[in-house]
């Protein structure tokens, strides 16, 4: 038989861990029973406001037993509990221990990503991507939140060959749960999930799916590519496909090939004080300091630099705009992003030349003032000994002073050494002068 499809066919996937998804359990009920002791092992309810007209905003495991959940009513739940704990929420506590927990797993493994208050996402390159050490790295983040933060603080781990099924991954067993979905058990081990456990389908994505037919998820998954495109009728049937068979894609929901698939970033949502330009730029600038670092420290090199920007905007702004997206902060906001291609390379300084042309690309305008979140990715990945040795000789050695600098933050603590020359002096330099500065000494970290 011919094969007359024109379409190559996907890239062979290894079963490697690409990303840890960590959700932590009941997070604001645990957190209460952390800072009150009498409250642990209890049902418990956290609630805006002392009200029996109010609804419950978490519940401890106790209390989820019992039936109760996130939006039941303060009377039902009195209903069902009589002896229910309730406590006034505090977001400011709770702010506290997410970014005590955060540097807890950041000291195990980098944070790429904090997707809300609740959860971190880690990136595993190199070795760490191997399931059995996939597996330690995930159970050493259990053990740093336990041992640093509070035995009652409890998480669900995912892993996943993309970041969308570690995502699942970490809905799937709670509380504590630790699951892996590997490629070679894709699609049958996630077939018996509902529509709404995928994220992205909410209750309208469910109610589409419902009128096209799609009730189940194993009819979701019987449906070829061309299927999956015609439901959504956009480039996010192509990507869902993809990504419940555990490929990455590209823009273009298509499989990207596997060697250009490894990649490794930052993220940040920027304080309010630093949602000017200046604040994102000098963000962006230690973000792209941290990932080089790392890259430098897993013995790889990149090809390529991509920068992302969302900005924050008003209600008029938001209503002159087609498309704007919510931010899980509730931020109304608009993006941009770049990629930068480049000889492959692992110093700094270099990276920071790539990184200052893609800010210039930057919107400017009104809608583009406000910035309240920074990522920065490395993609193109090569271990170094799959580099190409380089034509030219390292003139301003970079790669020496990149090293030095590695040495000294590993000594002294993160970010001890920084690159002076943020963008407008930078830009009156020449630019042999401005990456030969001697690096500047900056005091605690404020990020
Ligand atoms: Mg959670």
């Amino acid at each position: 038989m011919v094969d007359d499809s024109t379409a190559l066919p996907p890239p062979p996937i290894e079963d490697r861990f690409t990303h840890i998804h960590v959700d932590l359990n009941s997070f604001f009920a645990s957190v209460e029973q952390q800072l009150h002791e009498e409250y642990r092992n209890k049902p418990l309810a956290v609630v805006p406001t002392f009200a029996d007209t109010t609804c419950a905003i978490a519940a401890s495991y106790e209390a989820k037993y019992l039936g109760i959940k996130t939006g039941t009513r303060v009377a039902e739940m009195k209903k069902i509990c009589p002896d229910i704990i309730l406590v006034e929420g505090d977001h400011a506590v709770y702010s506290k221990y997410s970014e005590r927990i955060s540097e807890a797993v950041h000291d195990v493994c980098p944070v790429a990503h904090n997707p809300s208050i609740d959860e971190m996402v880690c990136q595993l390159i190199g070795r760490e991507q191997e399931p059995p050490r996939a597996r330690q790295i995930a159970l050493a983040i259990k053990q740093a939140i336990k041992d640093r933060v509070g035995a009652t603080l409890r998480c669900s781990i995912g892993m996943g060959p993309n970041r969308y099924l570690a995502k699942i991954a970490s809905d799937m067993q709670k509380p504590d749960g630790l699951i892996g979905l590997l490629p070679s058990q894709l699609p049958r081990a996630i077939a018996h999930l509902e529509l709404r456990d995928l994220p992205g389908v909410g209750a309208r994505t469910e109610q589409m799916l419902h009128r096209k037919g799609i009730t189940t998820m194993s009819q979701l998954l019987e449906l070829d590519l061309k299927g999956m495109h015609g439901l959504w009728n956009s480039v996010w049937g192509d990507r869902i496909y993809h990504w419940l068979r555990g490929y990455v894609t590209g823009d273009d929901g298509a499989p990207v090939p596997q060697d250009m698939q490894k990649s490794l970033g930052h993220s940040h949502v920027l304080a309010p004080e630093h949602r000017s330009t200046e604040g994102a730029w000098s963000v962006a600038h230690k973000l792209l300091h941290k990932a080089a670092m790392r890259l430098r420290m897993e013995k790889m090199c990149t090809g390529a630099l991509a920068l992302t920007v969302r900005y924050s905007l008003t209600r008029e702004q938001a209503a002159m705009l087609p498309k704007t997206k919510k931010h899980t902060s509730g931020i109304t906001h608009t993006g941009w992003g770049m990629e930068a291609r480049f000889p492959t390379c692992q110093d700094t300084l270099s990276l920071l030349e790539a990184l200052q042309q893609l800010w210039k690309q930057a919107p400017k305008g009104a809608l583009y003032q406000k910035p309240f979140f920074v990522g920065v990715t490395l993609n193109r990945l090569i271990y170094e000994s799959e580099q190409q040795p380089t034509l030219f000789a390292d003139a301003d050695r970079r790669s020496e002073l990149s090293s030095t600098m590695d040495k000294l933050n590993l000594k002294y603590g993160h970010s001890t050494l920084h690159f002076a020359g943020m963008l407008p002096a930078r830009d009156t330099a020449p630019t042999r002068i401005a990456f030969t500065q001697i690096p500047v000494l900056y005091g605690v970290d404020w990020m």
